[in-house]
């Protein structure tokens, strides 16, 4: 497996746009095309952008919940699948409503063309499940683009520098959006999803949560790893790499939804925290009497991304991403450790790029769960994020409290547009 250490600037250098016209990446979620009605109402949201004057990528997600079904009949038939099929197959997903798109788009009058990853010229490495692409060889979109096509590409997929199908990670369309954006240089890279924006709190979780008019990619980073999965993190990361501003916002309205982009003196001025975010699954070990040095050796070589790492004495806490599960448990056994997991945890993170210039924040925050009679397992912070390991039970009302505890609900906490 060849693997690349990080996601480097598309080999091909971003061209000038053209004048008058601008170039606009739009990228439509599953629940944006679950069903026909509402693949009809992307292929008319993408022929709008056209009319305006401008040159339209569509990147689009699989159906509803294809790729979960795509995965569990895979695991139906196999208790362990060989990546690359398993790539190869849920892959397929995107596909499908690639195409349905771009022929609702010809039911409405215009030229579209659908295209695979692969034909869309996204070249990843091989590790198959997440990949990370190496370069985007976006010729054939130019062509479409320059015949007036309005460009449908599969989210989520690419093709290996061993020409073998792969996958971007779980939530991946969000990277191939930012990717076509960062490679071709556009105006705008828009996120439609189903619900407004990024907000305070997982807005099915906390109903007065509210909607943020803009996020810095630092915050959006720590939002993405802890839970907030309305974009995925590797997509943050290659969009703060790249300068690309994405605009994250529903599919059902013309409403603007929230900016990601560079921290400006606005964010910080209003509010010091941005967002609570949550999990309730976390891959949580404990690991006895292994020096850091062996055992992280160890997981970095069966491919685990170690999230948070406390180190008690002799003692190792490490979390990993809920995909690296099996691996990290894999090479935990084959290191002879003394290890445990954690299973019954979930973690509750406050989120804010104002809490670098404002003490008082973790006091603040361990008083509310102290008065919720919650005690943390364990605690991790950067300079712009804590994160709390709670008991699973106790996640959801953490997460109400704290959001009620930093007012996120009130109007004050609203930060001013750019
Ligand atoms: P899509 O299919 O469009 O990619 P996702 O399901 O991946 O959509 O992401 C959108 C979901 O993210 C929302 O339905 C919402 O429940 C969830 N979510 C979690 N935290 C947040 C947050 N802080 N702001 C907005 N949405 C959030
Ligand atoms: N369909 C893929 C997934 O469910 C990719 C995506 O939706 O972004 O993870
Ligand atoms: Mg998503």
């Amino acid at each position: 497996m060849t693997e690349t250490a990080f996601e480097p600037v598309p080999a091909v250098a971003p061209s000038e746009p053209e004048a008058g016209l601008g170039l606009v990446v739009m990228k439509f979620g599953g629940t944006s095309v679950a069903d026909p009605e509402k693949i009809r109402r992307v292929a008319g949201r993408l022929v709008a952008a056209k009319r305006r004057g401008g040159r339209v990528i569509g990147v689009v997600s699989a159906m509803g919940q294809h790729t979960d079904e795509l995965v569990a009949l895979a695991h139906n038939v196999s208790p362990e699948p060989q990546p690359r099929e398993l790539d190869m197959l849920i892959s397929v997903g995107e596909r499908i409503s690639c195409a349905l798109v771009a022929m609702a788009i010809s039911d409405l009058g215009h030229g579209a063309i659908s295209l695979t990853g692969s034909q869309a010229g996204i070249v990843t490495d091989t590790a198959h499940g997440k990949a990370k692409i190496v370069e985007v060889r976006d010729r054939r979109i130019r062509e479409a683009l320059d015949r007036d096509r309005i460009v449908l590409v599969a989210g989520f997929q690419g093709v290996s520098t061993d020409l073998d199908i792969t996958t971007l990670g779980r939530g991946g369309t969000d990277l191939t959006a930012a990717a076509l954006a960062a490679a071709l240089g556009a105006d705008a890279c828009e996120i439609y999803t189903d619900v407004d924006g990024v907000f305070t709190a997982d807005p099915r979780l906390v109903p007065e949560a509210r909607k943020l008019h803009a996020v810095s990619y630092e915050e959006m980073l720590e939002m993405a790893a802890s839970g907030a999965k309305v974009l995925q993190l590797r997509s943050v990361e290659f969009a703060r790499n790249h300068d690309v501003k994405l605009h994250v916002r529903s599919t059902f309205t013309d409403e603007a939804g929230t900016w990601v982009r560079e921290e400006d003196e606005r964010m910080l001025e209003k509010a010091i925290i941005s967002g609570v975010t949550h999990t309730v699954e976390e891959a949580v070990f404990e690991v006895r009497d292994v020096t850091p040095a062996d055992l992280f050796g160890a997981l970095a070589e069966a491919g685990v991304n170690v999230d948070t790492v406390i180190q008690i004495g002799s003692d190792t806490v490490f979390s990993a991403p809920l995909e690296d599960r099996r691996a990290a448990e894999d090479a935990l056994t084959a290191l002879g450790a003394d290890w445990v997991e954690r299973s019954e945890l979930g973690k509750v993170s406050v989120v804010g790029a104002g809490m670098r210039s404002h003490p008082g924040i973790a006091a603040r925050a361990f008083a509310t769960l102290r008065e919720l009679g919650v005690e943390p397992r364990f605690v991790s912070t950067s300079p712009i994020k804590i994160a709390f390991f709670l008991p699973r039970e106790s996640v959801e009302q953490a997460v109400q409290a704290l959001h009620d505890a930093f007012e996120l609900g009130s109007t004050e906490a609203e930060r001013a547009h750019a």
